[in-house]
């Protein structure tokens, strides 16, 4: 049949063509869908309600590294840890402490976490200095930290901190007004500034942050039961920091594993960082998020 056979090419090519078109909608469909995939655990009951700049850098970050700039360089891009439904920064370490429960409508409080594991946390506070430099620093030493942030220090400058979690970093609660006679406030205004910090930082960062840090440090068992109110797992102090260029320990001269490290965004950032690198390569630990570490969303 001539004609057949005449016909024959030409719908093969439109078949071809077909199915090119859809290997091509399939595969742009499963992008969408990894997409999705990849923001809906980190930004858990909140995501849908909220346009999550956190979640979306992430979800570039899992998907082409490379495109989504150098702050994302070193975002974490290993499996998705089902416990936090992050990319862990744990490396395959499987960590030997659980965090205890909330008891009595108490907030548990570490300082430390009690492990052998060759593992430290850096935590840094308040927010008052921004500058990108200062991630930039933290991005070439491959550091992830969890940042302790208060609404004075940021108010009108939430959008600074973006960077951040688009890069792997974590924020949590430090209260609204960063008031250091904190333990001295009454039960409901404790829980005002920490609900409130919670609140905000949900809006702005599309987490609801897990983990609170009073001003100061001081707490009391009001502080315990106004922070499990407003939904934090621990509070979180610590028992070394990196301030004016060196490293302090109130136990003994060097990190130790599961040290939990106080730095603040201050002018000697800098310096801090690096005194912090020092003493975490001496001590050969690794630093990981504690929020990983403890399984915390
Ligand atoms: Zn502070």
């Amino acid at each position: 049949m001539p004609r057949h056979l005449h016909t024959a090419p030409h719908v093969a090519r439109w078949i071809t063509l077909a199915l090119v078109a859809v290997v091509l909608a399939a595969a742009a469909f499963g992008a969408v869908r990894l997409a999705w995939g990849g923001s809906t655990p980190a930004g858990t009951d909140t995501a849908a309600a909220l346009p999550a700049p956190a979640a979306h850098s992430t979800t570039a970050a899992a998907g082409t590294p490379s495109a989504t700039g150098p702050t994302a360089s070193s975002a974490p891009q290993g499996p998705v840890d089902p416990r936090t439904g992050r990319h862990s920064t744990l490396d395959g370490l499987v960590p030997d402490f659980t965090l205890p429960p909330v008891e009595n409508g108490l907030a548990p409080v570490i300082t430390r976490i009690p492990t052998e594991q060759k593992v430290v946390f850096l935590t840094i506070d308040d927010g008052a200095v921004k500058r990108a430099s200062d991630l930039a620093l933290m991005e070439q030493h491959g550091i992830k930290a969890s940042l302790f942030l208060a609404h004075n220090f940021i108010a009108g400058h939430a959008s600074f901190f973006t960077a951040h979690t688009a890069a792997g970093f974590l924020i949590e609660d430090h209260t609204m007004s960063h008031n250091l006679g904190f333990i001295h406030l009454s039960y409901e205004q404790q829980k005002a500034e920490i609900c409130g910090m919670a609140d905000f930082e949900e809006k702005n960062f599309g987490r609801r942050p897990v983990l609170f840090r009073p001003p100061g440090g001081p707490y009391t068992m009001s502080v315990q039961r106004a922070a499990a109110a407003c939904g934090m797992k621990a509070i979180v102090d610590w028992e070394a920091k990196a301030s004016a260029g060196r490293m302090d320990y109130q136990v003994g001269h060097a990190l130790r594993p599961g040290e939990i490290v106080l730095m603040h965004f201050r002018p000697e950032f800098p310096a801090d960082l690096a005194a912090f690198v020092k003493a975490q390569k001496a001590a050969g630990l690794k630093v990981v998020l504690l929020e990983d570490y403890l399984g915390v969303k």
